[in-house]
């Protein structure tokens, strides 16, 4: 049977176990502190752990580490996508990306995902499985420890659909927050979703106020569908509803995500439409729609298996004003790493099919 990983634990369930055990309680302490502030990856690496409760752990857990199979590094932004093997031979893909106020991570929440959006590189083999808690933390810490600098920001917008795999995003929030560990602010964190709504009304409870991006790509329930298979199980009012309520509860902006593809959903009519949709949305709220949200327009990046295409400058431009002009805040993604290519999947696909390991 695999071993667990020890990196799993948060405190309470160290100190259950040192008591257990027969240690003294303030080993739990020491040992989370190497593990999720020193970010060790080996137990040889706990000087201060006494050899014989060092050997016992050793014995009764792993250390999950990410092993970097492939590391492209941008000489535009210094921007990093690594393609990370797991301990079972699957591969994953995370980022680094180098801003003024920081470095930020983008993470992956699962080994490919089974929601079926349109444009995703991620979602075309469908889900292979989720991660572990340990291994999104392990994301967070390879990449820290291979910059040498302080991860600030973490964003949960690699491969996989995290409201699909609740219990362990939750687990990894909670450890990444803790100021036992890497101490990382909630309100520097990102939690991208395709909008499953009973994971954003769970989490708006959880007293996690990180910020929700809701990939929302479409102004009407039509258009949503053809984009986003999901979009048939959870309407877009009822979407919507649910952002409001994680807004009300946390307090937290959200980020409405619309990826925009050429001639599929970048027409001034789209962009007076959502315009309106979202004026709906803040209607009503205290910060008005300066304080409740704000969108994001991401230019597609076209994989080979769908015909979808960036759209012009021209209609980017259009689509951006049409919304600036209805008071919306608009930002427009910058792509990073732009030498380096392969957005949201396609890296690890394409190192797959290399490696032998895909499915086609
Ligand atoms: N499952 C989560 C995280 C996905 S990745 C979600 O659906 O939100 C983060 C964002 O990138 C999502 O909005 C996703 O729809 C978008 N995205 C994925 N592939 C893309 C592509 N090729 N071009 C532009 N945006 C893409």
């Amino acid at each position: 049977m695999e071993k667990r990983d020890l990196c799993e634990l948060n405190m309470q369930e160290l100190e259950a176990l040192m008591k257990e055990w027969g240690q003294p309680k303030f080993r739990a302490g020491q040992i989370y502190a190497w593990l999720h502030r020193q970010t060790v990856e080996s137990f040889d690496e706990m000087k201060n752990i006494p050899k014989d409760l060092n050997r016992r752990l050793e014995e009764a857990f792993r250390i999950t580490v990410m092993n970097a199979e492939e590391v492209l590094i941008s000489a535009i932004d210094g921007t990093r996508k690594y393609v990370f093997a797991l301990w079972d031979g699957n591969v994953i893909e995370a980022v680094l990306m180098k801003y003024h106020h920081g470095n930020s991570v983008c993470i992956s929440s699962q080994v490919g995902c089974r929601m079926g959006c349109r444009f995703c590189a991620s979602t075309l083999d469908g889900c292979v499985r989720n991660l572990s808690a340990a291994e999104m933390l392990a994301e967070v810490y390879r990449i820290g420890r291979d910059c040498g600098e302080r991860i600030s920001n973490v964003v949960i917008m690699g491969s996989g659909e995290p409201m699909d795999n609740y219990e362990e995003v939750v687990r990894f929030l909670k450890m990444i927050t803790d100021a036992d560990g890497l101490n990382i602010s909630a309100r520097n964190i990102t939690l991208s979703t395709c909008g499953i709504v009973p994971g954003i009304l769970k989490l708006a409870e959880e007293g996690l106020p990180v910020t929700l991006a809701l990939s929302l790509h479409a102004p009407s329930q039509k258009k949503r569908e053809e984009i986003m298979p999901i979009a048939k199980k959870y309407e877009l009012g009822e979407v919507l509803a649910a952002c409001r309520q994680y807004y009300r509860k946390t307090g937290r902006r959200i980020s409405f995500e619309y990826s925009v593809v050429k001639g599929v959903n970048d027409s001034p009519e789209e962009a007076k439409a959502l315009s309106e949709l979202l004026g709906g949305f803040a209607k009503g709220h205290r910060g008005g729609r300066e304080g409740a949200f704000h969108v994001n327009l991401i230019p597609v990046n076209p994989i080979e298996e769908r015909n979808y295409e960036s759209p012009d400058p021209a209609a980017l431009n259009r689509f951006r004003a049409v919304l600036e002009n209805h008071g919306i805040n608009v930002t427009v993604r910058r792509e990073m790493g732009r030498d380096i290519h392969s957005a949201c999947g396609q890296l690890r696909r394409r190192y797959s099919r290399h490696a032998g390991t895909g499915t086609d």
